[in-house]
């Protein structure tokens, strides 16, 4: 998901890549992948061999399913064609996304048949919305997905003449259930996608040439995807996604239904200082980054990156529940991202303590005037990156206050777990559930209801000594520093979060 304080992170990594390991890989095909590939070589007219990449789903129904076919036929371009598993005159497709506007406006030429092949009469009533004057079978248009841009390249479909990310979100009309896809590719492209049920969250990876690993870490299944040249090795990329992976599997107790996948291509766009994208869609986490970036230790980058990436397969992806709760899944899963990178050892306590420095200046730069919950559900309307901000800050001071209450029993750790026993399969309020959550006792209770249902503002300066820690403002930039006389509770706790003697 699109991060603008991720800028903030870890600005001076550990020093010490990690070292290049040796790495049984588990390159075995799983036996009960619901999905086949199967190639098979067809010439078409003007002597273009292509290569048509069938890609179909075994569920049994696959007869009764919409069957799309994909077609890359020129750069910036692709074909659409639609076999419907019901008559239809009716189609709607997705128009904003994560703060992109104007998606559907990229289909045109909308044709509509009808089961004898007539023509139904098709037509585009507003942007993104196509109307038959008849009952169709089977619809075809083209979707065109040059144009490429540093706020979108995460969050939607694109293509260049060597590779492109397709997300059957943006591709397809809403509500096609369970269709099974195809792909058409110029000669010598390859696809690859986690989604052995290809879903509207689906995200398909096309290039030239993509390198697959694959490794299972407690019984899930992780599977890596690699376009370009990098300064990292594929085996290292997958290791640091496997760590972090089984950090999460802990860390909720609750086990990822399917293949996750780790989808990696180089940024196809020039961007600003955070020099990659990434979002994590169902189960496919897609990254992009910048191949020139001047990363000290890409290791340790992309730890971090996955650090937050892979807690979102979790949450918000594996949740039911409903409603606008960023603070949460965004801003609490910053500071977890945080807390678990320092115990992976991917950042040590003094990093710890100045991202949340950074983290604090950037809060501080801009009005506190909504209430946590409020502004989750104008995220995509207003800029800045305050849910960020105050979400992960609050999370923080969440869990001095959880830590020093039970007197280090109990951390937010412990409420992912609970969170997960509780509610992943459950369609309830997500702001209400997850608030009666974490007010489990009347100062928890206060805190939610000051910092999350209503706006009090965050002062850290006033707040944090109480628990061994000073926060210094005076500067161009704040300083968090362990304070220099601790109480022997200070102590434990400071030492339950990773300070070392
Ligand atoms: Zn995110």
């Amino acid at each position: 998901m699109l991060v603008n304080s991720r800028g903030l992170y870890t600005k001076s990594l550990l020093k010490t890549p990690a070292k290049a390991q040796r790495r049984k890989e588990n390159r075995k095909i799983q036996s009960n992948e619901s999905l086949r590939l199967s190639l098979r070589l067809c010439a078409f007219a003007g002597e273009i061999i292509f290569l048509l990449l069938c890609l179909f789903v075994l569920n049994g129904s696959t007869n009764a399913n919409t069957r799309v076919t994909i077609s890359l036929l020129s750069p910036g371009h692709v074909a659409v064609r639609a076999d419907l598993d019901s008559p239809s005159n009716s189609w709607s497709f997705r128009n904003a996304y994560a703060g992109v506007l104007g998606i559907a406006e990229r289909a045109d030429d909308f044709r509509a048949i009808t089961r004898s092949g007539q023509d139904a009469r098709a037509k585009k009533i507003a942007t993104g919305e196509f109307r038959s004057d008849l009952e169709a079978t089977r619809i075809t248009y083209n979707v065109r997905l040059s144009e490429i841009d540093a706020a979108s390249v995460s969050h939607v479909s694109w293509l260049t003449s060597d590779y492109g990310v397709l997300m059957l979100a943006d591709l397809l009309p809403q509500d096609f259930t369970d269709p099974s896809i195809d792909f058409t590719l110029p000669a010598g492209w390859q696809v690859k996608t986690s989604d052995t049920r290809p879903d509207e969250k689906a995200v398909f990876l096309v290039a030239r040439s993509l390198r697959k690993t694959s490794t299972t870490v407690d019984q899930t299944p992780l599977d890596l995807v690699v376009s370009g040249a990098w300064q990292f090795k594929d085996s290292e990329a997958l290791k640091a996604a496997g760590k972090v992976l089984k950090k999460y599997v802990e860390l909720t107790g609750y086990r990822l239904p399917g293949r996750s996948t780790v989808l990696i291509a180089p940024l196809p766009v020039q961007v600003g200082t955070t020099k990659w994208r990434a979002e994590t869609r169902g189960s496919t986490v897609l990254l992009l980054i910048d191949p020139g970036a001047s990363f000290k230790n890409w290791a340790g980058q992309l730890g971090v990156i996955f650090t937050h990436e892979l807690l979102h397969l979790w949450v918000p992806n594996s949740l039911r529940l409903e409603g606008d709760y960023d603070w949460f899944f965004e801003g609490f899963t910053l500071y977890t991202a945080l807390r678990t990178a320092l115990m992976l050892k991917i950042i040590d306590f003094k990093e710890f303590l100045n991202t949340l420095a950074r983290v604090y200046d950037s809060y501080l730069a801009n009005p506190d005037d909504l209430s946590l919950i409020d502004a989750s559900e104008r995220r995509w309307t207003t800029a800045g990156s305050f849910v960020y901000d105050k979400g992960m800050l609050a999370a923080f001071l969440y869990d001095l206050l959880l830590r020093t209450q039970s007197a280090g029993k109990i951390t937010l750790a412990d409420k992912y777990r609970e969170l997960f026993a509780g509610h992943a399969t459950d369609h309830g309020n997500a702001n209400e559930a997850i608030i009666a959550l974490l007010g489990s006792s009347p100062a928890a209770k206060d805190f939610t209801k000051s910092y999350i249902e209503n706006s009090t503002r965050l002062e850290l300066e006033r707040l944090l000594p109480l628990y061994g820690l000073t926060l210094d403002s005076s500067g161009s930039s704040s300083q968090l520093r362990v304070s220099r006389t601790l109480s022997s509770d200070q102590k434990r706790l400071l030492r339950s979060l990773g300070l070392r003697d």
